[in-house]
């Protein structure tokens, strides 16, 4: 007699991905411009000309540095650039070049030597005197409130994709990395005659949040390695890079709160480094914003007439003063729950449109057509994909005409 068993073999069950996106590097990229966003992410392929990529990574990197020096030589300011700031220069660059990543144009970016110039006297580069700038006048307010640098932050959430039936999974992941947490005691001798804390108290902040001057409190701080944003009173609750930024600290806050050894978050802080030194080019599009009232930072009337007086070139580039560079320089965002809650309803609706067009990719739509192509002016004419970008080609037919 046979006797039959039967076993029932147990399936591995399907893979379970949460997709995984970055604050800056998929958010806020795909706010810039969909399609390139498509290409650059999602495609690997790497920018060319990635000079957004190496500065924002030099910057972190040294100033990171710099706070370690000075935790350990508590060395006074201002610093002296080629004793004190070159020798850190030097090493963030080797570091970064061991990973593959060079200076985008040695001319004007590696803190080396071109060929020809002595060890003795190098010359010092744009960015070099930005460092130097960012370290000089804000470094030593900052280093003195800094608790920790380069916090990874990380955070699940509901896939927005209510109305789609073979969404990749019911949660997103996000994730960020804080540049600096600053822990800050009003009544405490560090904040006694510190810049930072100045422009707080101009803001009229502590009165805002209800403020005990015996606890401890926290400040997000995130360095930007551009100008600063154009502002539109008029148009405040579209999308623009000013509330893009806004998003990121008020998203950041909400990750950091999560975290075990988090105290309350009271404020965001924005550096924008160009504004210590802006290239030309930089300086153009501030004429553009001060003239058409498109800023949010009251200008002395000296500085405003030696922008509206400037015919735009190199050689007559306008000496500003100081209190504009900082002015500029720091913006001081303000963190309540409703903003919060604003924010990440922002996010939500960016990973939606992701997923969206990820989707549509999925079965068979094409890639022009699945990603928008939305990038604005000066993001095009840096784009590595404008030669085959129909947006752009349409926008500068005379230069795809064959005659
Ligand atoms: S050229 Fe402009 S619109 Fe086209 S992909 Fe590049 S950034 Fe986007």
């Amino acid at each position: 007699m046979e006797l039959s068993i039967k076993v029932k073999l147990s399936t591995k069950s399907k893979e379970y991905n949460i997709p995984e996106y970055s604050l800056t590097g998929d958010l806020l990229s795909f706010l810039t411009c969909n399609l390139q966003y498509r290409y650059q992410n999602k495609g690997f392929l790497p920018p060319s000309r990635p000079l957004q990529l190496w500065f924002g990574e030099f910057v972190h990197g040294v100033m990171e540095e710099a706070y370690t020096v000075w935790t350990l030589k508590k060395t006074q300011f201002p610093w002296d650039w080629l004793k004190d700031i070159r020798p850190i220069e030097e090493k963030i660059d080797q570091r970064m070049q061991a990973r593959g990543l060079y200076p985008p144009n040695p001319k004007y970016f590696t803190p080396y030597n071109c060929v020809g110039e002595s060890d003795e006297d190098p010359s010092k580069r744009i960015i070099s005197t930005r460092i130097e700038n960012s370290i000089n006048l804000w470094g030593k307010h900052l280093f003195p409130l800094m608790d920790s640098a380069e916090v990874l932050i990380k955070g699940l959430r509901k896939m927005p994709l209510k109305d789609v039936i073979n969404r990749r999974s019911d949660f997103y992941c996000v994730n960020g990395v804080i540049d600096v947490i600053s822990s800050l005691k009003i009544n405490s001798s560090i904040s006694k005659d510190n810049l930072i804390v100045d422009y707080l108290k101009e803001e009229n902040f502590y009165k805002k949040n209800h403020i005990n001057s015996e606890k401890e409190y926290e400040i997000i701080i995130d360095y930007k390695g551009m100008k600063r944003p154009q502002y539109d009173s008029n148009h405040l609750e579209h999308r623009s890079t000013w509330n893009y930024h806004q998003w990121q600290i008020l998203t950041y806050s909400w990750l950091r709160c999560r975290q075990a050894n988090s105290r309350p978050i009271i404020s965001g802080i924005i550096f924008y480094l160009n504004e210590l030194l802006p290239s030309n080019e930089d300086l153009l599009v501030i004429k553009r914003d001060v003239e058409s009232n498109k800023t949010d930072v009251e200008i002395s009337k000296e500085d405003r007439e030696l922008i509206e007086d400037w015919d735009g070139t190199e050689k007559n580039f306008p000496e500003l003063s100081d209190s504009f560079k900082l002015d500029r320089s720091i913006r001081i965002i303000e963190i309540n729950d409703e903003k919060v809650k604003k924010a990440l309803r922002e996010f939500d609706n960016v990973v939606n449109d992701i997923e969206k067009s990820t989707l549509n990719e999925g079965i068979g739509t094409s890639i022009k057509n699945s990603w928008k192509a939305d990038g604005d002016n000066r993001t095009c004419d840096a784009c590595d994909f404008k030669n085959f970008c129909n947006k752009y080609r349409n926008e500068h037919s005379q230069f795809f005409t064959v005659p």
